[in-house]
This record gives C-alpha cells, sequence and structure tokens, in this order.
C-alpha cells in the first residue's frame, strides 16, 4: 500500500461450504452487496468490488466456475482457475467475504428445475451459445438466495447477461436491486476478459480489432450514419483484421436485444463477437443514433 492508495488491505474471509455461508452472513450488517464471478480476477472484477463498497457496508464476492452456463466443447475444463491469486487482489479492492464453493456445493444434486431465460437469451450470445444463459440465470438466482444481497454489480461487458438478469429480477420479482458497471479496458482498449489469457502476442493485437470496431461505431453514430452505417463499420474493421472471425455485429435494444431497425432513432447498444485463433470474445458500447 502506498500513500496513495488507502484502501484497507485486509485480507477477506474465505467461505466454502453453506453453512460457513450462512454463519458469516447471520450478523446483521446494513446493506450487502455482492459481485459474482468465475474468478481469474482482473481489473474489471474488481471495479464492481469497488462499485459495491461505494454501495454497501458489506461487500461479498463470489468466485464459481458454473458447469450448467458451458456448452459442450466449451473452455469448462480449461478456465483459468487461481483462488489464491484471486483473494490476494481482493484484499486491495475491499471484499468482505469471498464464498468460492465447489461444484457439489451449489448443485448438490442435477437440478431438475432451472431458470428459462426467455426471448432476450435466444438472439446473439444466446443464438451460438444455446442454454448459456439460462445457466447464468440459474446460478444467479442460486447465489442471490445464497448471499441474500440487497444490491448486486454486473458489467457492462457483458451486456445481453445483463439484460437477462435485469428481466429476471423483474419477472420474477427478486428482491436485489442490479446496478450496472462500465466495461473497464487494457491500455490498448481491449476490454478486460478472464479468456484474454488464452491469446499468445500476435493474437493479443489482433484482439485490438473489436475495440476498433466499438470506436468506428460510435465515430459513425456520432457522424449520424443511422442504424445500417454504425452496423457497416463496426463489420468493416473486423472484417479488415487478419486473424479475426466476425461471429455477429448486432445493433440492439439494450433491454429486449431486438435488432433495432434502419430507421431507428435514440439509444442503442452496439455488440459484437468474434474469434481470434480459437478463442470468442466479446465487446459493445451504447450509441445514439
Ligand atoms: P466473469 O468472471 O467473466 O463471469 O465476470 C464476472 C462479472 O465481472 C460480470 O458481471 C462481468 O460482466 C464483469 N466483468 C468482466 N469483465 C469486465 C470488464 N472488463 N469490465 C467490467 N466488468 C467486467
Amino acid at each position: 500500500m502506498t500513500t496513495m492508495d488507502p484502501r484497507p488491505t485486509t485480507a477477506p474471509r474465505v467461505v466454502r461450504t453453506r453453512a460457513e455461508l450462512a454463519e458469516a452472513l447471520v450478523a446483521p450488517v446494513g446493506r450487502r452487496a455482492v459481485v459474482m464471478t468465475m474468478g481469474a480476477l482482473h481489473e474489471g472484477h474488481l471495479s464492481l468490488v469497488r462499485r459495491a463498497r461505494e454501495l454497501a457496508d458489506q461487500v461479498v464476492v463470489t468466485i464459481f466456475v458454473n458447469p450448467l452456463q458451458f456448452g459442450a466443447g466449451e473452455d469448462l475444463e480449461s478456465y483459468p482457475r487461481d483462488l489464491d491469486g484471486d483473494v490476494r487482489l481482493l484484499a486491495g479492492a475491499g471484499a468482505d467475504l469471498v464464498f468460492a464453493p465447489d461444484v457439489a456445493t451449489v448443485y448438490p444434486t442435477q437440478p431438475l428445475v432451472t431458470v428459462h431465460a426467455g426471448p432476450v437469451a435466444d438472439v446473439l450470445e444466446g443464438a451460438v451459445r444455446p442454454g448459456h444463459f439460462d445457466g447464468v440465470l440459474t446460478v444467479v438466482l442460486k447465489l442471490m438466495h445464497l448471499t441474500r444481497p440487497d444490491v448486486a454489480i454486473f458489467g457492462q461487458k457483458d451486456a445481453q447477461q445483463l439484460a437477462a438478469i435485469r428481466r429476471m429480477v423483474r419477472d420474477l420479482d427478486v428482491p436485489v436491486e442490479v446496478v450496472a458497471a462500465p466495461i473497464v479496458r487494457d491500455t490498448d482498449g481491449v476490454a478486460l476478459s478472464s479468456r484474454n489469457a488464452y491469446l499468445d502476442g500476435e493474437q493479443r493485437e489482433h484482439a485490438r480489432a473489436l475495440y476498433e470496431a466499438v470506436l468506428a461505431a460510435q465515430a459513425a453514430a456520432e457522424q449520424g450514419s443511422g442504424a445500417a452505417g454504425v452496423r457497416r463499420a463496426a463489420e468493416e474493421v473486423l472484417a479488415a483484421e487478419p486473424g479475426v472471425t466476425t461471429d455477429y455485429v448486432a445493433l440492439v435494444d439494450a433491454d429486449t436485444m431486438t435488432e433495432v431497425g434502419d430507421d431507428h432513432a435514440g439509444p442503442a447498444l452496439l455488440a459484437l463477437a468474434a474469434r481470434v485463433g480459437s478463442t470468442r470474445l466479446i465487446d459493445n458500447t451504447m450509441v445514439v443514433l
């Protein structure tokens, strides 16, 4: 800790079981915030923890690689895991409690009842990753029940996930306030992601095209290009980058994820996904048309 950095570096308590968690949550503390993660933490996650710290008296971070949201052939086994490193980072960001359960703790039996994410999840990431958002919402709801937060902070980086969670909270009357936190980027503009660890040096340079596509979309929107022009601007940047294969570029309503028409005026979400080698990356930005 330097004099520039007055944050406490007390290590958060780490609990692994439901009983330990329940015991750690028993004392009343005022407002409780939760930040849900899959670990391999970076500044993006830590920004959520700091936001949580501003909003609540107690900050709980969950670390759980949720098998239910991974499809066959995805990176469930190889997903980066580093609990000790994560806890060290969380000490500096103001987390009080870390809940890091294993799979059998979260799913003592194969769940027969799960959350169906509905139409928000049928497009974009959901079209490429069938069942993904059902898995996300199921674990988010379970973790909300287990940690009982007043507020939960999610990253705008996963804009469709955020929309699906907001919709679940509304439709199922979940008594939790959902707060969005902005995308944290590396110095070269690439959105921080645990999956960036899969990129080699050259791929990492190609990955910058996603950010450049975001910038091109923003510039096109500012120049009044309209929906078609904004989409095209992002598509062209991705198409021009060797080593990058576009999965989709979409301009959608940020709440419903439905594609906006070419005559749309007002805010819209430009969302894109691309593969760099075998690594799938996503990025997005709000634009005003
Ligand atoms: P993950 O560990 O990838 O499941 O992400 C956990 C939370 O961190 C989610 O709410 C993500 O949206 C958020 N997050 C991940 N990367 C970033 C980033 N670069 N900026 C802001 N939030 C992020």
